[in-house]
């Protein structure tokens, strides 16, 4: 499978609320993701590890032969709403129906969802919301699936696809917990535990 580390040092993402590039929290909770998969057995293929990854659709295409690409990313919220980013928190999860295979890419982001909400966390509910966020539809609302369908790893994958915001760090009580070690360590389990489940 694949492990795909969101943005680039060019572009490194959303800027947390301490100042930190979101480039470097994807790379830390990819990496321990991948060091976790490899103990459970599983080839993982590290994608823009290096942070020279700056055009999307060499991410997909690097990762052919993969059973699964899962890309690592944390969240921000809209301009107008980052004053009141300390309301926001949660992890959520895309996948696009124009990926050639939508259906397993929706099981394996809801194994995940439900891995990671069995370890106590929670599904942000700020992109679905029709004022404050984004209105993007519930794949799976209990586990904090939404259909994202032009996001372009997810759709220009030819394998199963998912896109994962581990939690939002432009709130800064949430950027405190992300950065903790054992927290991290905690997602990545879980998100190992939802490829595992849905993997053959
Ligand atoms: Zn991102």
């Amino acid at each position: 499978m694949a492990v795909d580390v969101g943005h680039y040092y060019g572009e490194p993402g959303v800027i947390s609320a301490s100042g930190r590039a979101e480039f470097e929290y994807n790379l830390e909770l990819a990496s321990q993701l991948k060091g976790l998969l490899n103990e459970a057995g599983l080839k993982v293929r590290m994608i823009g590890e290096r942070g020279d990854y700056a055009i999307l659709h060499y991410r997909t295409r690097d990762a052919a032969g993969a059973d699964l690409f899962v890309s690592i990313h944390h969240d921000s919220v809209r301009l107008s709403q980052l004053p009141h980013a300390h309301r926001f928190s949660g992890f959520s999860l895309f996948v696009s129906r124009k990926n050639p295979q939508a259906d397993k890419s929706l099981a394996c982001a809801s194994a995940i969802g439900a891995q990671l909400r069995a370890a106590g966390f929670t599904p942000s509910r700020y992109h679905a919301d029709p004022v404050l966020g984004e209105n993007r539809p519930f794949a799976d609302e209990i586990n904090g699936v939404h259909y994202y369908d032009n996001l372009t790893v997810a759709r220009s994958a030819a394998m199963p696809a998912v896109l994962v915001e581990a939690g939002v760090i432009v709130n800064p009580a949430e950027e405190a917990r992300l950065r903790d070690p054992r927290l991290r360590e905690r997602i990545a389990r879980a998100i190992a535990s939802g490829v595992l489940a849905c993997l053959p």
